[in-house]
């Protein structure tokens, strides 16, 4: 009989043992590493790559990522809301361990820019949570950062504002959680498989839901845009009068894939419709800028105009959103 009990109290031992590792291992809850309401004026745009090869997927199938990328990017709109001001917070309580700031905030060519050649997270912040976890948050603000090596923090502290500083083409704020110095998906937990679709257990303290695609902004203006506008904001609370030359309603939007349909559409004030443009988009990309309308002949009516946008997806409506403008 003693032969057999002690092969079985070392597999209860071992039994214990994993599962209080397992305990450990789940780390904190997070919160949002960002003072919005996400889907409002912010949303994540890029998520971790959980694809090993040198190809890209994120945990939903999509590729809203890119090869390599180990964080989540939360962002906001335009630079003209960064310039407003989008406070970053810690996703959870935890001691800072390490800050940087003074990095000036503009758009990034991108990888392997050579501006940002060893400072890419930006301006960020680490915390130290305990237990192997800690969270860094990238791209803040120049300028910022309010928290200094040493702080304790909780849930929702102010760290700084979100920004574009560093590696960052959008203003956003690269959230990575790591465990043991190894980043972790928020999404998915400690050690998933590879892959996408796979299953995990999140960390979120709220029930963060894979959004496929979105609306970074839209709006309308009296001539042709550029990208450039959009990406400011400089074009995103425009003034339009009955003598303006053109009316343009135009939408950036996220996560598009080529076969989707999309559909742009201005009504004017009497219901008619102004302009229209729908087509099956051609190829995929992260971030698409689009636009629909034409030059006035007379002048416009005063009153409220509408712009609508939808996407289409194997026949499901993903995104369906409108804007609104005055003109008198
Ligand atoms: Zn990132």
């Amino acid at each position: 009989m003693k032969k057999f009990l002690i092969p079985i109290m070392v597999s209860a031992i071992a039994l214990l043992l994993v599962l209080a590792t397992g305990a450990a291992n789940q780390g904190p809850r997070f919160g949002l590493p960002l003072q919005c309401p996400l889907g409002q004026n912010c949303f994540v745009l890029l998520y971790s790559d959980r694809d090993p090869s040198p190809n890209e997927v994120d945990f939903g199938c999509g590729r809203m990522t890119y090869d390599g990328h180990t964080g989540t990017d939360f962002a906001i709109p335009d630079e003209r809301v960064m310039a407003q001001g989008v406070p970053a917070i810690a996703a959870a309580d935890g001691k800072v361990l390490r800050v940087r700031d003074g990095v000036e905030d503009r758009q990034s060519t991108g990888l392997g820019d050579p501006n940002v050649k060893g400072k890419e997270c930006g301006n960020g912040v680490v915390i130290d949570h305990g237990q192997g976890w800690q969270t860094q948050y990238c791209h803040l603000r120049q300028n910022s950062v309010v928290v200094k090596s040493g702080d304790r923090v909780k849930t929702g502290t102010k760290l700084g504002l979100v920004g574009q500083s560093g590696l960052a083409t959008f203003p956003h704020v690269h959230f990575e959680p790591r465990f043991e110095g190894k980043p972790v998906d928020p999404f998915l937990g400690v050690n998933p498989p590879s892959g996408c679709k796979v299953s995990g257990k999140s960390m979120w303290q709220s029930n963060l839901a894979y959004v496929p695609t979105g609306i970074v902004n839209a709006g309308f203006v009296d001539r042709e845009p550029k990208i450039k506008e959009a990406e400011k904001g400089s074009i995103a609370n425009a003034k339009l009068s009955s003598d303006s030359a053109a009316l343009i309603f135009w939408v950036r939007s996220y996560g598009v894939l080529k076969g989707d349909r999309q559909s742009l559409k201005i009504i004017a004030p009497d219901r008619s419709i102004f302009a229209s443009d729908d087509r099956t988009l051609e190829k995929p990309n992260r971030i698409l800028f689009t636009y629909a309308g034409k030059r006035n002949r007379a002048k416009l009516l005063s009153g409220k105009w509408r712009g609508e946008y939808k996407l289409t997806r194997d026949g499901k409506l993903l995104i369906d959103t409108s804007r609104e403008v005055e003109v008198r």
